[in-house]
């Protein structure tokens, strides 16, 4: 197996700096890169924040978190990350844009280098085909908020080769996450089974079942999940619960996957949710407001 040190990870938006947060916790060096440099500084700056809170409740000690910032190099050029031994494409849920990632950086990778993907729902197989090494490729789904969520899913494309298997499982074991096997078809399995129900909670608004609070306050305590669905779609973010929408839509060519056209409009209007300070509800006050 590979031996893994060092980890790059491209796109260092929320996953991004929440997969760069556990590897540097876990020990490993990180390069973080982002075609945007604010991104990438606004990344540690969350990491930061974040392991503070870890401190505050006694997780981590304060000497494990100024190590493991220390770990967290930017890097300004994606050609710097070719130097690592595992690099994450943690971009846009875009397929144009994970491929011309993966084209460009594919060059500059040593030979034993793994490629992995935090892609919500595209196929690994054909991410893996705009690659030189699709037996070196796999899925690697970490889940949102990466230090609090214990899942990593994992997913072989076609040509996946066994050790890149097995170093990935290893890889996010060392990470003190619990792995699951999806088989390679559109959004794998958590969102294939999460994200339609989201898309439902938005046509249950659309049709005017039910109100944003009424919706999610139904589903919190009928439904014992822990955050309504709506809230969880701005938690997410809006344009990715869309493309996975999308994704499902294109690729099982069933009409149960539509997306809705009040979440098109949402993510047309730039109200991603969280991470744009407003979707289905307004966060730029002290507590949450419903938009509708
Ligand atoms: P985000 O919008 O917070 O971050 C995406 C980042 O990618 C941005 O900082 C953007 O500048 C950067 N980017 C765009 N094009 C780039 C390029 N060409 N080169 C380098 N960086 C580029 O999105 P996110 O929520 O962090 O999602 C990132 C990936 O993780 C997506 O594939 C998404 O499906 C997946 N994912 C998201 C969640 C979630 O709950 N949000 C959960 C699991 C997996």
């Amino acid at each position: 197996m590979v031996q893994i040190k060092t980890v790059g990870v491209i796109g260092a938006g929320q996953m991004g700096a929440g997969i760069a947060h556990v590897c540097a916790l876990g020990g490993y060096d990180v390069l973080l890169h982002d075609v945007r440099a604010d991104r990438i500084e606004a990344a540690r700056t969350a990491v930061s924040k974040n392991m503070a809170r870890q401190v505050a409740k006694g997780i981590v000690t304060q000497a494990d978190m100024d190590a493991a910032l220390a770990r967290i190099a930017p890097a300004a050029e994606l050609q710097l990350v070719g130097q690592v031994d595992l690099a994450i494409e943690a971009a846009t849920e875009d397929e144009e844009v994970k491929k011309t990632i993966l084209k460009a950086l594919s060059p500059h990778l040593g030979k034993d280098t793994i490629l992995a993907s935090n892609t919500s729902s595209i196929s690994i197989t054909r991410l893996a085909a705009a690659t030189d090494r699709p037996d070196r490729f796999i899925g690697l789904h970490f889940m949102n908020p990466v230090p609090l969520m214990n899942l990593v899913e994992i997913i072989r494309g076609i040509a996946t080769g066994p050790e890149t298997y097995e170093t990935a499982v290893a890889f996010a074991q060392s990470l003190g996450k619990t792995t699951s096997n999806a088989e390679d078809f559109p959004a794998f399995i958590v969102n294939r089974i999460l994200v339609p129900m989201i898309n439902e909670a938005i046509y249950t608004l659309y049709e005017g079942v039910g109100t944003v609070e009424a919706i999610d306050t139904a589903m919190r305590l009928g439904a014992n999940h822990p955050m309504g669905p709506l809230e969880l779609g701005d938690f997410i973010g809006l344009d990715t619960v869309l493309s996975i929408m999308n994704v499902l839509h294109e690729g099982l060519a069933d009409s149960k996957y539509r997306p809705c056209p009040l979440l098109v409009k949402y993510v047309e209007a730039g109200w991603l949710g969280r991470k744009t300070g407003r979707g289905f509800y307004d966060y730029r006050g002290e507590t949450p407001v419903p938009t509708r």
